[in-house]
């Protein structure tokens, strides 16, 4: 079984680093469930087979294959179902009967900071679902000295005096700078010796008090609060209409007006 205590934080810097790096725990279940998929194309009892293991299985010690992914899902927040199709939190689902691997990882690499946010227990954390791929690509435009001081930030690398008080008692709680009392808001915000970097960046200080505040304790991008109403949305939706027979050499035309909400966010666009 894959960790989920230890890198708690890796866990962050894995979500911020790349949009290509997995975290180990999403790596392995990624793994298991391409295989299964696979396994439906080629012979499909016996991947049906192991899907009914893994929904029978309901302890918490895994003994092989299909109840370590059972227990790997629950850890998640996902269930497996008898047909193959798996749900998860917010209205995410696939299908491993139906779905290709690539739509299944995708899927899950979406749903993945829904786990990752409530395994924190980070300030600035757990109001917003973080937008993994839009983080790592704003991210990824910084210089590499301005990545590693973004990411010793979001892991927690810049400890203000209160925190480190909290592991050695003879550090005072006030800030070495300005001798009032510590915090990350002060630091950024407040701390008079610190006015000249404020002042070369209004911009940003105007961001962090009135738009994202919570960017003074993690900087993460946050997904739309329409992503989650939108995945319900399409839930709803039958495919199972009468279409019409078409020749295979006619030529078909769709017209749309182009019209989209969210059209810069993948994970939030919606065409009407
Ligand atoms: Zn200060």
């Amino acid at each position: 079984m894959v960790s989920v205590i230890l890198h708690r934080l890796g866990l962050l810097a894995f979500f911020s680093l790349s949009q290509r790096l997995l975290d180990p725990l999403l790596y392995v279940i990624l793994s298991i469930l391409r295989s299964i998929r696979r396994l439906m194309t080629i012979c499909q009892d016996e991947a049906m087979s192991i899907v009914r293991l893994a929904c029978q299985f309901d302890g918490t010690r895994p003994f092989g294959p299909a109840s370590t992914l059972k227990r790997y899902l629950s850890i998640l927040g996902w269930q497996i179902h008898p047909d193959a199709s798996l749900s998860g939190p917010e209205h995410f689902g696939v299908s491993l009967m139906d779905d290709s691997c690539d739509w299944i990882c995708k899927v899950f690499r979406q749903a993945w900071p829904h786990f990752l946010i409530t395994n924190l227990n980070r300030k600035g954390t757990g109001d917003f679902i973080p937008h993994h791929s839009l983080t790592a690509r704003v991210f990824a435009s910084f210089p590499p000295e301005e990545q590693s001081l973004l990411i010793r930030n979001a892991v927690g690398g810049f400890q203000i005096a209160a925190t480190q008080k909290m592991w050695d008692s003879d550090t005072p709680i006030t800030c070495p700078l300005c001798g009032l009392e510590d915090s990350r808001s002060h630091r950024c915000l407040e701390c008079i010796p610190l006015a000249e970097v404020r002042n070369r960046h209004p911009d940003a200080i105007a961001i962090l008090q009135s738009e994202r505040p919570d960017w003074v304790f993690i900087p993460l991008a946050h997904s739309s609060p329409d992503a989650i109403v939108q995945r319900a949305f399409l839930k709803t939706i039958k495919f199972d209409y009468d279409l019409p027979q078409l020749d295979v050499g006619s030529k078909i035309t769709l017209y749309t007006d182009g019209g989209a909400t969210n059209p810069c966010d993948a994970e939030a666009r919606l065409a009407s």
